[in-house]
């Protein structure tokens, strides 16, 4: 099964990625968790993209989309996938058919996690991030069990620069021109379900599966 999640950055699509990974036994491929951990270990793909996330900026797609393509490529990803923050422009959704078409395949099901601007700013204010794990937190919605300490490998929870209230303005806005054009796309495909996201993750992964 491949599936796509789609909606505003902190629409919640990676927890909810995370919950389909786990109930499905498919890889959960983040390109921004690709990219943060390059930016951490201090590879040029890592210095490349950093300047573009500061700035709230999507990173070009030909970087992006080859980064991508070699993940999927790897023998983990044979039976599906769910990707999380890819594609997030119309060329790259474009290259990803294409590919998939080359194998006879194609994405089985996009799913928008659908947030109404006003929810995102306050809810990514909220957000902790692990930069050693990658897991994500809320101070209100999602609580680690420690505050500040991350539960899956204890180090220190921090408010990622790109989740500050300016960066996410930008961001939202580049998602609003680039990204959101993405949900016309499937839907003319068939394959876009919209589930409410303003609901509890329990209560927007039930919706999910009643969709899968
Ligand atoms: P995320 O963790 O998915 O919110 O991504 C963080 C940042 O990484 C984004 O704001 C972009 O700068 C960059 N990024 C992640 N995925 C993509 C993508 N598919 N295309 C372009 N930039 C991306």
């Amino acid at each position: 099964m491949k599936i796509i999640m789609l909606g505003a950055p902190g629409a919640g699509k990676g927890t909810q990625a995370k919950m389909i990974s786990e109930k499905y036994g498919i890889p959960h491929i983040s390109t921004g968790d690709i990219f943060r951990a390059n930016i951490k270990e201090g590879t040029e793909l890592g210095k490349e993209a950093k300047s573009y996330m500061d700035a709230g900026k999507l990173v070009p797609d030909e970087l992006t989309v080859r980064i991508l393509l070699d993940r999927v490529a790897k023998e983990d990803c044979r039976d599906g996938y769910v990707l999380d923050g890819f594609p997030r422009t119309i060329p790259q959704a474009e290259v990803l058919d294409e590919e998939l078409k080359k194998k006879g395949d194609q994405v089985d099901r996009a799913i928008n996690v659908d947030v109404p601007d006003e929810n995102i700013v306050g809810r990514m204010s909220g957000r902790r991030a692990c930069l050693k794990c990658g897991a994500t937190y809320h101070i209100e919605h999602l609580p680690p069990k420690k505050e500040g300490i991350c539960d899956a490998c204890g180090s220190e929870l921090v408010l990622r620069d790109d989740d500050k209230p300016e960066t996410v303005k930008k961001r939202l806005s580049v998602y609003h021109e680039q990204t959101q054009p993405l949900i016309e796309y499937y839907e003319g495909k068939q394959i876009l379900c919209t589930v409410d996201g303003t609901k509890d993750a329990r209560e927007v992964f039930a919706a999910i599966e009643r969709n899968l």
